[in-house]
């Protein structure tokens, strides 16, 4: 049996192409699957529970017909998607996780995030997180009008590409420091994580110890997903 980890689909109305080839994962490859991990950014924006364009209302059926026969959907919030909550949850029977969390594949214990918390070259967007993640700022943004939300989150948007367009590439990867980190701290020997859009794996050394660092891609132009079964990881991009 397999597991199967996919981040940074960026689901919205904008792109159907995308919500298809989700849907198509879905009803096919995952329904064999142990179980389904999107560790962020599923979707392009969510500005609450309330507010899911109609790809996404479609995307949250695609996982509810999935966690209906039996296979468990695990999401991790992304730096575009924090806000998925109990709502998300009830829709979808998906289960959110922390980030970072540890977890068990096939007796490996491997450390999952979405990979934001990793940039720390990138002290503007770190200052961004720290605000948004704040839940009395979270309390108050969700108060106001879906409107306005889309208004705020969409200069929120434009104010992000302009940044990620205007420092260098190498201060919006994760910082070396940062990986070596969570990795120590974790006790794990692998590192699973996307956000960066930068697909590949890594070997790296802690402190004398063997490592691993495993980055999804994301699926603008085709999917990408990690399989993972008990001969280890596969990281593959599905043509669209
Ligand atoms: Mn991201």
């Amino acid at each position: 049996m397999t597991t199967l980890f996919i981040s940074d689909l960026h689901i919205d109305a904008s792109s159907p192409a995308v919500t298809q080839q989700f849907l198509t994962l879905l009803s096919r490859e995952a329904r064999d699957a142990d179980a389904l991990y999107i560790l962020g950014d599923l979707f392009e924006s969510w500005v609450g529970d309330d507010a899911a364009d109609p790809d996404q209302r479609a995307a949250l059926a695609g996982i509810k017909a999935l966690t209906s026969s039996g296979v468990p959907c695990f999401v991790m919030h992304g730096n575009r998607d924090f806000l998925l909550g109990a709502e998300f949850c009830a829709r979808s029977g998906a289960t959110l996780l922390p980030d970072p969390v540890k977890v068990t594949l096939y007796a490996e214990p491997v450390l999952v995030m979405h990979g934001d918390a990793l940039c720390t070259d990138d002290q503007a967007y770190q200052r961004l997180r720290a605000t948004v993640r704040d839940a009395g700022w979270q309390r108050r943004f969700l108060k106001l009008s879906i409107a306005a939300r889309r208004a705020l989150a969409g200069a929120a948007r434009a104010g992000s590409q302009a940044h990620t367009a205007s420092v260098a590439y190498t201060i919006t990867d994760v910082n070396s420091a940062s990986v070596a980190a969570a990795l120590r701290a974790s006790g794990a020997a692998t590192l699973l994580h996307g956000h960066t859009h930068r697909p590949a794996i890594h070997p790296l050394t802690v402190d004398g110890r063997a490592c691993t660092r495993i980055v999804l891609g994301d699926w603008h132009t085709q999917g990408s997903v990690l399989r993972w079964d008990r001969g280890g990881p596969e990281l593959v991009s599905l043509p669209r």
